[in-house]
């Protein structure tokens, strides 16, 4: 055909309602989604821009032939860029389908780079299509395109077969909703294009590749606004947070919680209020709702930290509070200010729970650098501790296991000890069980942590045995909730026995529980482990509510009597006498009394009093690294 017949069916508009398209996806996704850091979702954006470039290289060809049908070098290179963009964009959309039915991890990879050398053989066939004569090519003056059989279009079918088969063959791992609708576009798609083909135009095909691509944004990726706050919901404050983080921008976040116990919804007044509150204070930022009355507003600095710090102030508390007047709504009003350290929502989460948990309803306040620091320490351990339990390691140098010698007052030795987590990390050196004890429970990184113990303390026991010293046994302190771990008596055994240590040389302590659960577990596991041999210590005793006859059918074999207790009957002649009174009870009914914290001569005297079987406290010696007690004990 004659140069000029080759955009004789052409129309520019589908290409320029297309760029246009993408132009508005584009801008849509930067003022609302621009946080996102999904991968997948960044491979949507990518795609956009490839169509949009696609679009503009139609428009250009069609232009090349209308004004500069001589040059023919710009007639292919237009072409080609037209083409090799909508089959990168393609081969993009094919993988983004792949990952979204849930192909195996595994073989995806290898699927991928399959896909990527078809396409981009496709792409090589394509610019080659002049020399080839396969394709679009000219000859003697006339220009040919092939109808079907050209290499655009061989892999066109391809991708499109694979998406088919993606969609269908995968089926189960997408839910219904989103597999029907890709495959409604698929074939719109597929009969668009044959359509197109057989009338040898090329209007509408980058069309064609918006229609997925909208899809997808819709039914997988938007992230809607509230319209009466302006919020965006938890998972995009989820994103956003990574987003900055990782670029490592400066953020402040104001958190709002309101009490909407009986009303069902945000007053929407109020919610105006908040939304043009976060309009014209910061042009930067962005409203999220993180649960039902908690708003979190996250504001990016751009200037100076002071300034930014006083505008906090002003609207957290100044403005903000005034509408509780009007509204009559609880709230606690908290501003975080220079918490770099925040790099996903679980860490802001545990700073709105904690430092919220603390105020008291109507107030509003910035969280004190101090305050800040303790959280910026929190979260480094937390990091730390997890780092530790990710990496499983039974001899992580990080877990330190200290003791503390306890005296025999039978034999007047030390012959057994109590052992104490301390965790010894790079920023903040040796921590104590005070500050990560709590925080580990609460992870559930408490029994990894437990097993580090475990594993540890016999290790040092099996050095101190073999270097001749004796040592009956060493306790070693549980928590509650571990004890829920199905495997927790088995975990603790397999340590022992590959350690070779007798099961009788471990002692595990437990404080009593407060609920009927805790009781029925506590139970279950004591009478599993006592068949071995593993004796067991009451810790605490008299710090709590205690259950006596509880705590009796528990059958343990020490009870620990708190250092509280001690204390008390120091100066008070009654607390004394019930302490006595119970330390005799308990011994007549065979168990052994170690009293705990005895820190003078006195305290000391006290507990001979009451027949006490063991000591422990700062006047024998402080907790130190297990691989000093030898120093206490005989040979
Ligand atoms: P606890 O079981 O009551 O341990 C005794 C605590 O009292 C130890 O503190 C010890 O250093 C301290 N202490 C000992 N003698 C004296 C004394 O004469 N005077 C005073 N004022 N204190 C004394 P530590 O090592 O800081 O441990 C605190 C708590 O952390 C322990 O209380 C225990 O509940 C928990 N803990 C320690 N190690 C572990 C562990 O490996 N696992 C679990 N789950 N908890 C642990
Ligand atoms: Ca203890």
């Amino acid at each position: 055909m004659r140069i000029e017949d080759l955009i004789s069916t052409y129309s520019y508009a589908g290409d320029i309602i297309s760029a246009i398209i993408c132009f508005v996806l584009l801008v849509l996704i930067r003022q609302a989604l621009f946080f996102t850091t999904e991968n997948d979702f960044r491979q949507v954006s990518k795609t956009i821009r490839i169509v949009m470039i696609a679009a503009l290289a139609n428009i250009a060809f069609a232009l090349v032939i209308t004004y500069m049908p001589e040059s023919t070098a710009f007639v292919f290179l237009t072409r080609n860029v037209y083409h090799s963009c909508l089959l990168w964009a393609l081969f993009l959309f094919t993988i983004y389908i792949t990952k979204l039915v849930g192909f195996p991890p595994n073989k995806f990879n290898t699927l991928r780079d399959v896909m990527g050398v078809i396409v981009n053989i496709g792409i090589f066939a394509d610019i080659l299509s002049p020399v080839t004569k396969i394709g679009f090519y000219e000859s003697d003056g006339l220009w040919y395109d092939s109808t079907y059989v050209k290499p655009f279009t061989v892999t066109y079918i391809i991708c499109m077969l694979f998406i088919a088969y993606m969609l269908l063959g995968y089926r189960r791992r997408l839910i219904k909703q989103l597999r029907i609708t890709f495959i409604i576009v698929e074939l719109i798609v597929a009969v668009v294009m044959i359509a197109e083909n057989a009338a040898d135009s090329n209007t509408y095909t980058t069309s064609t590749f918006l229609i997925p691509i909208i899809a997808i944004l819709i039914l997988v990726h938007s992230k809607p606004f509230d319209l009466v706050t302006g919020s965006m919901d938890k998972s995009a404050l989820a994103s956003f947070i990574q987003h900055t983080g990782k670029r490592g921008y400066e953020v402040d976040y104001v958190i709002l919680e309101i009490r909407l116990d009986d009303l069902r919804e945000m007053p929407e007044g109020l919610g105006r209020i908040l939304y043009s509150t976060w309009q014209t204070y910061f042009k930067s930022a962005l409203l999220f709702n993180y649960d039902k009355g908690m708003y979190v507003m996250a504001i990016r600095r751009r200037g100076a930290s002071d300034a930014a710090k006083a505008r906090l102030y002003s609207l957290v508390q100044e403005e903000l509070p005034i509408y509780y007047r009007d509204y009559m709504l609880d709230y606690k009003i908290l501003a975080l200010h220079n918490v770099d350290f925040v790099k996903n929502l679980d860490q802001l989460k545990d700073i709105m729970t904690y430092a919220l948990g603390k105020m008291d309803y109507n107030t509003s306040r910035i969280a004190t650098e101090d305050e800040i620091e303790r959280y910026s320490k929190m979260e480094y351990i937390v990091e730390q501790l997890q780092d530790i339990v990710e990496k499983g390691d039974l001899n992580d140098p990080r877990v330190r296991v200290y003791c503390q010698p306890v005296k025999n007052m039978h034999t007047g030795a030390f012959d057994t000890a109590e052992a104490l987590m301390r965790i010894e990390i790079p920023k903040y050196g040796m921590v104590y069980p005070d500050v990560f004890i709590r925080i580990a429970e609460q992870k559930e990184f408490i029994h990894s942590l437990s097993q580090i113990i475990v594993h540890k303390t016999c290790k040092a026991m099996n050095q101190i045995l073999a270097d001749g010293y004796k040592i009956d046994r060493m306790s070693i302190n549980f928590s509650l909730d571990e004890l829920r771990e199905p495997n927790f008596c088995n975990n603790i055994l397999d340590i022992i026995h590959k350690n070779n240590i007798p099961e009788s040389k471990i002692a595990i302590e437990l404080t009593e529980g407060q609920s009927d659960s805790d009781y029925e577990i506590v139970h279950d596991r004591i009478s599993v482990l006592k068949k071995y041999g593993i004796k067991f210590y009451l810790d605490d005793f008299g710090t709590g509510y205690s259950n006596f006859e509880r705590v009796m059918k528990l059958g343990m074999d020490v009870v620990k009597i708190d250092r509280s207790m001690l204390i008390y009957s120091l100066g008070d002649q009654r607390a004394w006498y019930i302490m006595k009174h119970f330390a005799g009870v308990f011994k007549e009914l065979g168990y052994d009394i170690l009293f705990e914290g005895v820190e003078s001569e006195e305290l000391e005297d006290l507990c001979i009093d009451c027949d006490a079987d063991y000591l422990q406290g700062y006047k024998f010696s402080k907790p130190m690294p297990v691989e000093d007690l030898w120093k206490y004990l005989e040979r």
